[in-house]
């Protein structure tokens, strides 16, 4: 017998039919003899219900009304769960993240989790009960619920499965596993039966969105088995893991990319020490998170420097850029929100030379052009226009031998 913590997405429980089907496949967990703790997500297109509803209430509501407000899609879908299991005579419980209690810092929205008393949890399992848990939410020392970032239900699963020593977290969702790239992108995308928890971290922060960054981290840090799988089909996923020795051999394990990305520039900036500081400061200052940077030296003295933020933070980044481009005479700001950032991602780039160099070359030849590029240990990323988006993951998907054999 074994502790398995299952986690099912918006899509799995998309519907009332889907969730009896969700407690069906629990059912037969428990039939095998294993013991189950589910975590699961609100049912699909709900927290973007929620949130257009406080759009309508308010023009910027608290971020801990917010987390009361997004909290409660995950509520519906543990009771019914816990429903449907005792439909099929299997005994369950549910708790909200701040029953379990999942106790968690005070950063409303992207709140981080501290500690987890597991004592509810263990005692419903030696009673024979599945656990159901509202993912994507706890709760703070004051008592106020929070919200852990979208995706996040996620991390509660992982964050169970180190706290109650599970054999095996399994993230069950719409596909059946992790793909070279989205395979909604490139049909052509093939299922990965391993990838490193370094690459699916690189993956995850560069915008696949099919595990939460702070998921994978968490997941490593612990070593926690942790395995992609699909609600709906039969199948051994994808593992997450330390092992590497069989990757070796592809250079390239997959391609992610961003599209929530915009990129500004500030021309024409005094060349004087100091100058990266009073540009980024005030963006700092304004909660504005900065992604790649770049900084262009002009023959006059003067310097062009390029960043990318959150798409949604472009508007907000330009007004506090006109402002520093006034204080420090610079010559404009410029900027353009319709770009996305693709990257190729492999720890066989460590060993071999010409990766990059291959990457551009793939897409100077579809006429794609390059507006920026960042390079770190296992990864390269290009900035290019949102409209070359599909073009390029499909030419360097091919180009890197990534493509599926049988097409
Ligand atoms: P859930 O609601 O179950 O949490 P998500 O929508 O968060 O599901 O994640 C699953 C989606 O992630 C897939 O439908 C797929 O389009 C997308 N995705 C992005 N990159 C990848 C990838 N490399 N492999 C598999 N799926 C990916
Ligand atoms: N419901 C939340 C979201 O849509 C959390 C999750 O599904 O993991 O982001
Ligand atoms: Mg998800």
């Amino acid at each position: 017998m074994a502790l398995f913590v299952y986690k099912f997405g918006g899509t799995s429980v998309g519907s009332v039919e889907r969730i009896k089907a969700v407690a069906g496949k629990i059912k037969k967990a428990k039939e095998r003899g294993d013991d189950i703790v589910a975590v699961v997500s609100a049912m699909s297109g709900e927290t973007n219900r929620l949130t257009s509803l406080a759009e309508q209430m308010q023009d910027e509501p608290t971020s801990r009304e917010m987390d009361v407000l997004l909290s409660t899609g995950e509520q519906v879908t543990m009771s019914l769960l816990s429903m449907a299991l005792h439909d099929l005579d299997c005994p369950a419980c549910s708790y909200t993240g701040g029953q379990v209690k999942i106790l968690t810092d005070s950063m409303h929205s992207k709140a981080r989790v501290r500690e987890i008393d597991d004592s509810n949890i263990k005692k419903d399992l030696e009673q024979g009960l599945v656990v159901v848990v509202a993912g994507f939410q706890g709760v703070d020392e004051n008592g106020n619920i929070t919200t852990l970032g979208r995706g996040g239900s996620d991390t509660t699963a992982v964050a169970l499965a180190t706290a109650l020593k599970a054999k095996e977290c399994h993230i069950y969702t719409d596909v059946d596993g992790v793909y070279t790239t989205d395979p909604r992108v490139e049909p052509k995308a093939r299922r990965l039966d391993k990838i490193t928890f370094e690459e699916m971290l690189e993956m995850a922060s560069l915008g696949s969105k099919v595990l939460q960054i702070r998921s994978v981290e968490f997941a490593g840090k612990y070593n926690v088995a942790l395995r992609v799988l699909s609600t709906f089909k039969e199948g051994n996923g994808t593992l997450i893991t330390y092992e590497e020795s069989e990757m070796e051999r592809a250079l390239i394990s997959g391609i992610a990319f961003n599209r929530d990305e915009a990129k500004l520039t500030i021309t024409g900036v005094p060349d004087v020490p100091g100058v990266a500081s009073k540009i980024l400061c005030p963006v700092a200052d304004e909660n504005i998170e900065v992604d790649m940077i770049i900084q262009n030296i002009a023959a006059d003295a003067t310097t062009d420097f390029t960043f990318t933020v959150h798409r949604n933070d472009y508007q907000k980044t330009k007004a506090v850029l006109e402002e520093i481009c006034k204080n420090l005479s610079a010559k404009q700001v410029t900027g353009d929100d319709s770009i996305v950032k693709i990257s190729i991602v492999g720890v066989g780039m460590r060993s071999h030379a010409g990766i990059a160099s291959t990457m551009f070359r793939v897409l100077a030849d579809e006429g794609i052009n390059i507006r920026m590029i960042s390079t770190s240990e296992i990864k390269i990323s290009v900035v290019v226009d949102e409209k070359y988006l599909e073009l390029a993951v499909r030419a360097l998907h091919k180009a890197f031998d990534l493509d599926k054999e049988d097409q």
